[in-house]
């Protein structure tokens, strides 16, 4: 089968030839039709430290995906061949307390496919069919492969009530311009998002009903002032990672806010307790989604409206891969899907 693989320690990516992965007596065998490509990828493809360390060569890659069922194991009832899927691209143990407890997304033993595990980025995907997620009809394919980081902004803007709330999303890339229309759909009041770059802002008007403000020209208080508010936001998601949003966050939350934290910092930051201590501040760390409530809520959301085609960028066919990653790193697209079926 095709595969993209991380072939050699050193930046690329390889379009080859690989066996199709054998699959276990409680595993499904997935034909992949559709996958998007992430930033996790992209630091793959690049290379950098955090690669070096976590992803062993060779690695075939991919977490973002849409297919159909091959095969199923033998233990497996509840799925057949043919079922549209896509699936839970964190594979947990069932060893920790968390797991037996039920609180799949805090096991420690957590590995990701495309990460410490064979991936997504090929024609097959051998994955536990614990994790497999089937697709109703009204989410297609190019929707199905884009599900993983859709979970990562539902589960980021549910983990507080923002029904009625005023809502500050500092990072307008694909996973911020997706949580605002999340925010949006359940009944946020003001939902403003944050970046420095004006492509992106654009992006996030086009997709969401959102007010985009670029931070690098406009001030965050004359924004609040024009849309009536007299405090500060009630929640803040943090999607951008830069530690100087983060503080512009505190700044402008109210006394009590909350804190969702998915965006990763590229390096250790400094943070002013003292603010968060006396403006009594909750701050919530996200990591991947919840099993598999997030999964629940997300397809419901789209079954009722939640429209976030539109972070769609550009379709590629799998043969132009370098293409996508080379406009993934330009910085300015949305989400790239790569097909897999021609
Ligand atoms: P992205 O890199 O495409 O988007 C981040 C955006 O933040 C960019 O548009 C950038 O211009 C903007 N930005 C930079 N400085 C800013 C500032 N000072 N104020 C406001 N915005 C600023 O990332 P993405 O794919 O949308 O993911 C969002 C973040 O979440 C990233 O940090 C990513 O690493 C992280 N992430 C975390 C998890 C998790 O499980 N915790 C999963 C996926 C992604
Ligand atoms: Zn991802």
């Amino acid at each position: 089968m095709k595969a993209l693989v991380k072939a050699e320690p050193r930046p690329g990516l390889w379009l080859q030839d690989r066996p199709v992965p054998e699959i276990g007596p409680d595993d499904v065998l997935i034909r992949i039709r559709k996958t998007g490509i992430c930033g996790t990828d992209i630091h793959i493809y690049a290379w950098d430290d955090w690669a070096q360390k976590n992803v062993p060569v060779p690695m075939v890659i991919g977490h973002e995906y849409a297919g159909e069922i091959a095969e199923t194991g033998r233990n497996v009832r509840h799925l057949e061949p043919g079922q549209r899927v896509s699936g839970e691209g964190h594979v947990i143990g069932m060893k920790s307390r968390a797991a037996r407890g039920g609180k799949f997304h805090l096991d420690p033993e957590t590995r990701g496919i495309g990460v410490q595990i064979p991936g997504a980025f090929a024609e097959y995907l051998s994955l536990p069919a614990f994790n497999v997620v089937p697709l109703p009809d009204s989410v297609d394919d190019e929707l199905g492969a884009i599900l993983d980081p859709l979970g990562n902004a539902v589960h980021t803007a549910l983990s507080f009530d923002l029904v009625g709330e005023d809502v500050l999303i500092t990072g307008a890339g694909p996973i911020g311009i997706m949580s605002a229309a999340v925010a949006r759909h359940v009944g946020a009041r003001h939902v403003v998002i944050t970046d420095v770059n004006p492509d992106r802002l654009a992006l996030a008007g086009a997709v969401a009903d959102v007010r985009p403000v670029n931070v690098a020209a406009e001030d965050l208080a004359e924004v609040k002032q024009r849309l009536g508010m007299k405090e500060g936001f009630d929640v803040g998601l943090e999607m951008s990672g830069a530690p100087s949003a983060f503080d512009q966050m505190v700044d402008h939350l109210v006394m009590g806010g909350r804190i969702a934290l998915l965006g990763i910092p590229a390096r250790p930051a400094p943070v002013d307790w003292t603010r968060i201590v006396f403006k009594m501040l909750t701050i919530k760390g996200i990591y991947g989604r919840e099993m598999f409530e997030t999964w629940h809520k997300m397809l419901a959301m789209l079954e009722s409206g939640l429209d976030i085609r539109g972070v769609i960028t550009h379709r590629l066919p799998v043969a132009d891969f370098a293409r996508g990653f080379e406009i993934m790193q330009g910085g300015t697209s949305g989400k790239i899907v790569l097909d897999w079926t021609g």
